[in-house]
């Protein structure tokens, strides 16, 4: 069975020990299988992606002894395919457009019934859907319809102690995900709709990545569904945590890959430190 795997960083900050953890792991099982293990540069946020960052990518993957197959995949270079995407998905009706702020999803969603988290935040409180449209509009942010769309999907899971498989009901979508952005009005798409268009375009079979993206791959199944996408099979493996029990972040220079490397750590401290 064809086996392609992925590392998928955005260049916004240093790669920390969790980001070693999923790219080795990524790596590793590409090798063991004989498949592929390929690079994508996720930098559709172009007021948080720096070029330097996406340099020490390189570098970081280097050192560890990563090499990736291909061509890198650069999501500044994908957005007619996430345009394409949306124009159908508008053409179908299952979009919207949305002008609220953070701050009015807030006010609409705090009492405390209605302030339930979604893999986004708090669960779209629904002000703009219903409101009449005419031509797709410019300058909104697009949402998808989930009421409309949403069906029983389900996906197959590899993750420790999560592995089987994972069903969504269409209640669920409703209740516990909502009307997600799948195009943001500052940059035209949405980690959701990238991700899951590129994952299918760089053929990927199994998507290794951390546990705090498993409720989002709900979505992700949703969307291959609506776009007629491959659904790979998912491994959610655990987070690399600090001494405090916190998940490591980008702003967590102290555990930056680059800090480790000019203390004189060698990959394979890297790699005993992630448990590998
Ligand atoms: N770009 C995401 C991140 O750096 C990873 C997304 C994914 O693996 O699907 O956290």
């Amino acid at each position: 069975m064809a086996f392609v795997t992925r590392f998928a960083p955005s260049p916004t900050g240093p790669l920390h020990l969790g980001h070693a953890y999923s790219a080795l792991l990524a790596h590793d099982a590409a090798r063991a299988h004989g498949g592929a293990f390929v690079l994508r540069i996720e930098d559709i946020d172009a007021t948080r992606c720096r070029p330097a960052w996406e340099t020490q990518i390189y570098d970081d993957l280097q050192w560890l002894r990563i090499a990736w197959d291909g061509e890198v995949m650069r999501q500044c270079n994908r957005l007619p395919a996430y345009e394409a995407a949306l124009q159908s998905l508008w053409d179908k009706g299952m979009l919207y457009p949305c002008t609220c702020t953070r701050r009015d999803i807030e006010s609409a969603t705090s009492a405390p019934q209605e302030g339930i988290l979604g893999p986004d935040g708090p669960i779209y409180p629904g002000t703009c859907r219903g409101i009449p449209t005419g031509a797709r509009p410019a300058d909104a942010a697009l949402r998808l319809n989930i009421a409309a769309i949403a069906r029983q999907t389900s996906f197959t899971e590899m993750g420790d102690g999560l592995a089987g498989r994972v069903g969504t009901t269409a209640q669920d979508y409703v209740q516990s995900i909502g009307d997600v952005v799948l195009a943001r009005r500052d940059m035209g798409t949405s980690y959701h709709l990238s991700a899951v268009l590129d994952d299918a375009a760089q053929g990927i079979t199994h998507v290794l990545r951390g546990a705090d993206l498993f409720q989002a791959t709900r979505i992700h199944v949703l969307l291959q569904q609506i776009l007629g996408l491959p659904t790979p099979i998912y491994h959610h493996h655990r987070l690399i945590r600090d001494d405090n029990g916190k998940r490591l972040a980008k702003r967590d220079d102290a555990r930056a890959l680059s800090k480790y490397r000019s203390d004189g750590a060698s990959p394979a401290d890297i790699r005993a430190m992630v448990g590998l």
